[in-house]
């Protein structure tokens, strides 16, 4: 996710893809009634229709538009949370510190209040209250061998200081969170569902953060092996899960136990990150493997230390992914990629936690220049990675977007996600069987099994393995034959 919850509200411009032609799809009729609705809700409603299965325990969906349906009026924002529930979709509240927050508070309260009320989660973007660790204070900054204080520039902002002096901003983040927990706890209004987009502040050991620490006097105090990056890094991740664990993750959890409180791009993964973020720098210096030009990243799996109790990875067609890799078809490079992610997740993370990963079809330049030679993911290959992450465990997906690509990317994920729902008893009760990543350009087979039978989804990217897949379930050989869409097979 690259644009801040505050850089896109109130100015949100949706649906530009949508008037310059792209057609609403069914879900447009001619007599609705949400001419008085914010654009989010609106370019939502326009591009899905209502769900054919019921959610059952299912999560609801969540899209970034939906930050966009929050209104004043108390009767019309129960239309818009009714309307855009019938499609299986979360109205997000999101908490404003500062000068305006019991505004910001009233505000969320009202559609939480509504949402209580229907027997709907309460789902909030907490993203705002997560920052204020680093300031640019020079007392959270590194000091060089002459007392000096000095920022990490290898990070945007100039403000990145040092891990181990900023334990005195912990009581100023806490209490932005803490205001509005306390709010709703007095309102009677538990909340359900909370996520942040909380990435450049606090302490963070990507890009060359290393060598600022290598050059501080109170980093090698406290990090004696610092030249070793392995303890480098978990040193400054323990430092950062233990700033989000006590001013975010705990005041929410505190009060209301059974919550989702999760971050962007936190979860349990196999001890490698497949991905880099739009501000993420390349440096081999670092600890990774090689696949051709893609490097991967070891990356602790130190999720118990945030505290957190929702999963939620970052499963995006970054630009830089298309040419990491050298084969033929765009679309099995993108694959390829996203399935790691998938299913590091999927596989490492409890049952009980829920996943959520962020979700994206068009192409992410930033920060790699617009480029015609990045073939576009098509859509066949984007229902499949949604597919098969759900066939690996994802619970829910929660799209980002920007604001001229509601449209599309709506439209696409809501359709594969309500589809799901038709077959919510395998995903909620059965037992996800594969993991694995085949040799790229060979089918690539998800199997869920309940009792003796086994939900099985084969995708190919081309005609070269005409062949049935060979599977073993429970000591049985199971053949996967080559076809579109779910397969039902009986364990003989
Ligand atoms: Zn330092």
């Amino acid at each position: 996710m690259k644009k801040k919850i505050t850089d896109l509200l109130p100015g949100f411009v949706v649906g530009l893809a949508w008037i310059a032609g792209v057609p609403a799809s069914d879900g447009a009729t001619a007599t609705n009634d949400w001419g008085n609705y914010p654009q989010g809700a609106r370019v939502i409603l326009e591009n899905t229709v209502p769900l054919h299965d019921p959610l059952g325990d299912r999560l609801p969906l969540f899209l970034w538009p939906a930050h966009d349906a929050i209104v004043e009026d108390a009767g019309l924002q129960e239309s818009i949370v009714r309307d855009l529930n019938a499609r299986g979709v979360a109205v997000i509240a999101s908490w404003q510190p500062g000068t305006d927050r019991a505004r910001s508070l009233e505000s969320g309260l009202q559609v939480g209040r509504i949402q209580k009320r229907l027997g709907l989660r309460v789902c909030v973007n907490a993203n705002a209250c997560m920052y204020g660790f680093y300031t640019g204070d020079p007392e959270t900054a590194h000091l060089d061998g002459s007392g000096n204080p000095f920022f990490d520039d290898s990070l945007p902002g100039g403000k990145m200081g040092c891990p181990f002096r900023v334990k005195h901003r912990f009581d100023a983040v806490r209490e932005q969170i803490a205001f509005f927990v306390e709010g709703y706890q007095k309102a009677g209004v538990a909340v359900d569902f909370v996520y942040g987009d909380w990435e450049i502040d606090g302490p963070l050991e990507v890009n060359r953060a290393w060598d600022s620490a290598r050059r501080c006097v109170v980093c090698r105090q406290h990090i004696v092996r610092i030249d070793d990056y392995r303890v480098f890094q978990a040193a400054v991740r323990r430092a950062r899960n233990d700033a989000t664990r006590t001013c975010y993750a705990e005041p929410i959890l505190k009060r209301f136990p059974n919550a989702m409180v999760g971050n962007y791009a936190v979860y349990p993964n196999d001890g490698h990150r497949y991905w880099f973020d739009y501000f993420e720098t390349m440096h081999t210096d670092q600890p990774h493997r090689k696949e051709q030009k893609a490097v991967y990243r070891e990356w602790p799996n130190d999720f118990s230390e945030t505290g957190y109790t929702l999963a939620m990875p970052v499963i995006y067609p970054w630009a830089r992914i298309h040419d990491w890799y050298q084969f033929p078809d765009s679309d099995v490079r993108w694959f390829h990629n996203m399935l790691l992610i998938a299913s590091s997740a999927g596989r490492n993370t409890k049952a009980a936690t829920p996943l959520v990963p962020f979700v994206h079809w068009q192409t992410v330049f930033d920060p790699d220049p617009a480029n015609d030679r990045v073939r576009q993911m098509s859509e066949r290959a984007y229902r499949e990675m949604l597919w098969h992450s759900l066939l690996r465990g994802t619970d829910s997906f929660f799209m980002w977007c920007v604001a001229e690509q509601s449209a599309r990317e709506v439209r696409l994920v809501h359709a594969a996600w309500a589809e799901s729902l038709g077959w919510r008893d395998w995903l909620e009760k059965g037992e996800f069987l594969r993991f694995d990543s085949p040799v790229p350009g060979h089918p690539v087979v998800s199997a869920v099994r309940m009792n003796e039978r086994v939900l099985v989804r084969r995708t190919d990217f081309n005609q070269d393995h005409p062949e049935p897949v060979e599977m073993v379930v429970a000591g049985q050989i199971l053949r996967v034959a080559r076809r579109e869409g779910n397969q039902v097979l009986r364990i003989p």
